[in-house]
């Protein structure tokens, strides 16, 4: 038997193993607190486990992080790290401190196939999925190394948005274990209310989510009529507008909080226009004869080369905010941080790189050691 990465499982995964291992069940729960509680990654530490059991587990199994590239922190607190996957390829984790609470974004692919026009990460192309291991061991990594860093036992990391590189409901089977480990009480013991998968439309898993882990839903919508959105997320082709807001829809009934958030990332004279706004009020206030119950984030654009596109100036980001809350429709604006560095993370990044590369990633990095500019984060996570 090839050793196991404990990492890639969830409490129910772990049982399974430690039964083929010719264990109870219930020692699972011991190793998995060990291992997301504790952060242990050494079998002898685990002290009130039988030596019998680490004895096994020692020769079965192994807890093996990912590999840190680089770390950048800025000086508003915000910490991104670059992680090494293999093969050239590297995902980011941003970790954004607030007064309230300690938001993780979260990686689920090397890249990503959806290829919307507006973020970064879609520019680089799909390498591959992330397997469970590598999307918990962001967390687990984050988790203990910011313990360890402000000296306490207490969680630090109250709130994970699958909103990194990657559209996570294309890497369904990975996601669902990572997300049940975040939430299960021997692991991270997160709310799902504080846990958000962010999607670009991917219908059918938003269903499977519904029926199998529902968390808080997080949808990039972008644009108000499918001509444009097919245009911004080539996904729309397959999963057009209507189709879409019915899952939000009969996502609803099952999810921890009573709205999807609709994430609209605001691009100069494209979509930020007073008749978008008129269209968005319609096809929100209006769609099925009901209407959805939502919350609008814009999201300012974080420009990078060859987009072709342009973030909307303040003044316009603020007057479609108000054209939307004059609706009725409950809108905030993204706040940025980090003002003093320069660079974005994931789903909706302005990076100047590929990330996903080897040679660019070190060709980044060093151009990061040369500056004194070194990043800024994608932005506050509603
Ligand atoms: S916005 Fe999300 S789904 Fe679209 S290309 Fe970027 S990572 Fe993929």
């Amino acid at each position: 038997m090839t050793a196991a990465n404990l990492l890639e499982f969830d409490l129910e995964g772990l049982a399974a193993f430690c039964e083929r291992l010719g264990e109870k069940r219930f020692r699972a729960v011991q190793l998995f607190r060990w291992i997301h509680q504790r952060g242990a990654s050494d079998f002898a530490s685990m002290t009130d486990l039988a030596k019998s059991l680490r004895e096994k587990l020692s020769t079965a199994a192994h807890i093996t992080p990912l590999k840190v590239l680089s770390r950048q922190d800025s000086s508003d607190g915000t910490i991104k790290w670059l992680f090494d996957v293999g093969n050239g390829d590297a995902v980011e984790t941003v970790y954004i401190p607030e007064a309230d609470r300690g938001t993780l974004c979260v990686s689920s692919q090397a890249g990503c196939a959806v290829g919307c026009r507006f973020c970064s990460t879609g520019h680089q192309g799909f390498s591959r999925n992330l397997t469970t291991g590598e999307i918990l061991a962001q967390l687990w990594f984050a988790e203990h190394f910011l313990r360890a860093k402000l000296g306490g036992a207490e969680r630090v990391i109250s709130n994970v948005v699958m909103m990194g590189m990657g559209e996570p409901l294309q890497n369904y089977a990975a996601l669902v274990p990572a997300l049940k480990a975040m939430l299960d009480d021997h692991g991270y013991g997160l709310s799902r209310r504080r846990v958000t998968v962010s999607t670009s439309g991917v219908v059918p898993m938003m269903d499977r989510l519904a029926a199998e882990c529902p968390v808080a839903l997080a949808v990039s919508l972008h644009a108000p009529n499918d001509v444009l959105r097919s245009s911004l997320v080539p996904l729309n082709n397959k999963y057009p507008l209507a189709e879409l807001l019915d899952a939000c829809l009969r996502y609803l009934p099952s999810a921890p909080r009573d709205f999807v958030t609709f994430e609209y990332c605001m691009l100069a004279g494209v979509n930020d226009q007073p008749e978008h706004g008129r269209q968005l009020v319609g096809l929100l206030r209006q769609h099925a004869g009901q209407g959805i119950h939502c919350k609008i984030n814009l999201i300012p654009f974080n420009p990078f080369p060859d987009s072709g596109l342009t973030c909307s100036d303040k003044a316009t980001v603020q007057a479609f905010a108000d054209q939307l809350l004059a609706a009725g429709l409950v809108t905030t604006v993204r706040k940025t941080r980090g003002d003093d560095i320069d660079a974005a993370c994931g789903q909706l990044a302005g990076d100047v790189v590929d990330r996903t590369r080897v040679a660019d990633r070190m060709g980044n990095l060093r151009r990061l050691t040369e500056s004194p500019v070194i990043w800024a984060n994608k932005g506050t996570v509603q």
